[in-house]
């Protein structure tokens, strides 16, 4: 039973059509929460994404929120685990072959995201076109969002409560007021190469670390591999990595990556830049507004955990929003602290990961890394 909407058009207006966006509707829908819109901007990006998988146990959360028949229908690639030369030349395994929860899956990321958009308008979600640009918080009254639209005026909409599902932009959050806080500056350099010649065929993420950052490699759809680079700015800048010929010359020094990639052919013009840094807002929740997702908190792209963590974030969050809004009340402070009790674990398991690579201990990127699993 919903309370009075006090005048809102919108119980829950979610902020960003992503997957923990779509995944917080889902939840909210199955609490019973009627009047759920998405606002996304159109058109929708579908710039390629750099080769992303998901842990076998991402099946217990697509479960939790009904999408599990959904994902495995659209025969996503299996992920069999990963292998990394990390902290030694030598390449370590850790195969989900033993794992009693099967198999991870290396993500086809725009099919992904459009199964939970369409599962969550199927279940009652609307999705509303353009990209928030103003939001009026006002004590005791709806907040009113103001979203601007491609070629049309903009539409004002009002909501009783906020979910910031915008990714690390985090565009309620930080119109609220809240602080996005960085632990790095990390950022990826990734191509994409045809595998269907592969010499080397493998359903395992592979990772490689370098002086000046790490590597990795991952299977994406259409027989395709995503080749990543993972480094600071100013190193990147120092090694001109947004040249083509300047990246290849970085791989070129790689020696397991690089053997992966015997009989694949680039893709031309597909090298691209995505910041990847470690991120947290200094408060998850406010009145009547929470994050989720990578708006909350982003995670290393190193852990492969973001995609996890956002369905995670979502089913709290339609948990904390659902007893509020029954309440018509805030959001509890418990949303907000677990939050960040996972985000302090993620960054224990970081530095531990850093830590294991000591070869090329006194250069920035790694020295920056240590540092900052000490702060
Ligand atoms: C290099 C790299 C590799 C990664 N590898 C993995 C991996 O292997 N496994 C894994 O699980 N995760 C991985 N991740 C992390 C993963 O991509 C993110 O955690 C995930 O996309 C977070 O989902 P989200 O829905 O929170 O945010 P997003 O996917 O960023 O979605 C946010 C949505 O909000 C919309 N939006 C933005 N601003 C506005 C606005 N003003 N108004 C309305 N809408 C707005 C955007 O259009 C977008 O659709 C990787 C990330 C990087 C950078």
């Amino acid at each position: 039973m919903n309370a009075p909407s006090g005048g809102a058009e919108w119980d829950v207006a979610v902020v960003g059509g992503g997957p923990a966006g779509c995944a917080t509707a889902l939840a909210l829908l199955r609490h019973g929460v009627e009047r759920v819109c998405i606002v996304e901007p159109e058109p929708i990006d579908d710039t390629p994404r750099p080769g992303e998988s998901v842990p076998p146990d991402c099946r217990l959360l697509l479960e939790a929120l009904g999408a599990w028949e959904v994902f495995a229908a659209d025969g996503h690639d299996p992920c069999l685990g990963s292998c990394a030369a990390w902290g030694s030349a030598e390449l370590g395994y850790n195969d989900f072959v033993f794992d009693p929860r099967g198999h991870g899956w290396h993500l086809d990321r725009a099919r992904f995201d459009r199964s939970l958009r369409d599962l969550a308008r199927s279940h009652g979600a609307v999705l509303l076109s353009g990209r928030v640009s103003a939001i009026e918080h006002r004590a005791d009254a709806p907040a009113v969002m103001t979203v601007a639209r491609k070629a049309r005026p903009p539409s004002r909409l009002s909501a009783r409560y906020l979910v910031d599902a915008s990714g690390a932009r985090g565009a309620v959050a930080r119109r609220l007021g809240a602080e996005r806080l960085p632990l790095d500056q990390l950022t990826c350099f990734y191509a994409f190469f045809d595998a269907a010649d592969a010499r080397s065929t493998s359903q395992l993420t592979m990772a490689e670390a370098a002086p000046d950052g790490w590597w990795y490699a991952a299977a994406v759809p259409g027989d395709g591999l995503a080749v990543a680079f993972a480094t600071d700015p100013d190193i990147a800048r120092d090694l001109r990595l947004d040249d083509r010929d300047r990246w290849f010359a970085q791989l070129e020094n790689t020696t397991h990556i690089a053997r992966r990639l015997f009989g694949c052919r680039f893709r031309p013009d597909s090298l691209m830049v995505r910041a990847a840094a470690v991120a947290r807002l200094d408060r998850a929740s406010g009145r009547r507004w929470l994050a989720v997702g990578d708006a909350a908190a982003s995670y290393d792209p190193m852990s492969s955990q973001g995609l996890y963590k956002a369905l995670s974030d979502a089913l709290r969050a339609g948990d904390a929003l659902a007893r509020a809004q029954s309440d018509d009340q805030d959001i509890a402070p418990a949303y907000a602290e677990a939050t960040r009790a996972e985000f302090d674990d993620h960054l224990r398991s970081r530095a531990y990961f850093y830590a294991l690579e000591q070869r090329w201990a006194d250069a920035p990127f790694w020295r920056r890394r240590y540092a900052s699993a000490r702060n």
